[in-house]
């Protein structure tokens, strides 16, 4: 490669598998109008095909020197640079409900998803490449060893789908795992509104804290034998066996009792 060196505290492993490329902007369908926003456009492997096909693309990329060369680009009229890191980028800063794209930098994706998943209303749709271990967590349905926290909180926000495998070979560096394409879209219907997100968040987290225990004692600070029946949750079983609508049925449950 290349004139830039990719940088490891960035997770910068650069796709340079045209075919994988292809397949991410067709599953985005970009239309002229769209606005898009590129997390981390790097060398721009997926930044050119998306600007080719639009009027206007948002990048947001922390890596001053990515950042120099993307002013460069030929089609770098096309781009409004956001620099900085996206963990603090105001998403809503941005008008209109946008369509989200990008090749994840790993480290930082699970705090991402969750802060993505508070501009969920503004959003048509998300595609991002992750870890294939971390997209199995996200899709995960109750009853399966990949079901936890992560999806109970992701599903409850969008309807997700893992759509592309991708093997470490088709980036440069390659990573020492295996990647996945996932598309996110918000769900129409929520399995129930929660009245208190806050107070469906601390539950959740507490419901997985040990995964080995029972639901009972993961939440024994916070419901007691009766409430869990009351809303049809046996105190015997353990969280990753309870669907995500019930999580926010005991959590409102909850929420009413201490009104
Ligand atoms: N999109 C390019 C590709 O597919 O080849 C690069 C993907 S690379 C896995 C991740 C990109 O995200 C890099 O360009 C990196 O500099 C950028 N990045 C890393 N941490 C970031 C952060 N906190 N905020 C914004 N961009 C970040």
């Amino acid at each position: 490669m290349r004139e830039h060196k990719a940088r490891k505290r960035f997770g910068q492993n650069f796709l340079q598998d045209t075919r994988i490329i292809g397949d991410i902007v067709h599953a985005v369908r970009p239309q002229p109008e769209d606005t898009v926003i590129e997390i981390g456009p790097g060398l721009a492997a997926i930044t050119e095909p998306l600007a080719k096909k639009l009027n206007r693309l948002h990048v947001c990329e922390i890596d001053r020197d990515i950042v120099k060369r993307l002013k460069t680009l030929p089609f770098a009229d096309k781009l409004v640079i956001h620099e900085g890191d996206v963990l603090q980028f105001d998403f809503q800063s941005i008008p209109g409900k946008k369509k989200i794209v990008g090749n994840l930098p790993y480290n930082i994706s699970t705090p991402l998803l969750f802060r993505l998943s508070e501009v969920a209303d503004d959003v048509v749709d998300m595609h991002f490449m992750l870890q294939k271990e971390v997209v199995e967590r996200m899709v995960a349905e109750p009853k399966t060893n990949d079901y936890g926290r992560l999806g109970v909180m992701l599903q409850y926000f969008f309807d997700m789908e893992m759509l592309i495998e991708v093997p470490p070979e088709s980036f440069d560096p390659a990573p020492k795992v295996d990647s996945a394409v996932v598309r996110m879209i918000p769900v129409k219907h929520r399995i129930g509104e929660a009245a208190d997100f806050e107070h469906f968040a601390k539950l959740v987290k507490a419901a997985f804290h040990q995964r080995r225990k029972t639901i009972r004692n993961n939440l024994k600070d916070i419901a007691g034998d009766d409430d869990l029946q009351a809303v049809g949750i046996n105190p015997q079983d353990r969280a990753e066996h309870i669907a995500p609508d019930l999580y926010v049925k005991l959590s409102n449950y909850l929420v009413q009792k201490a009104v």
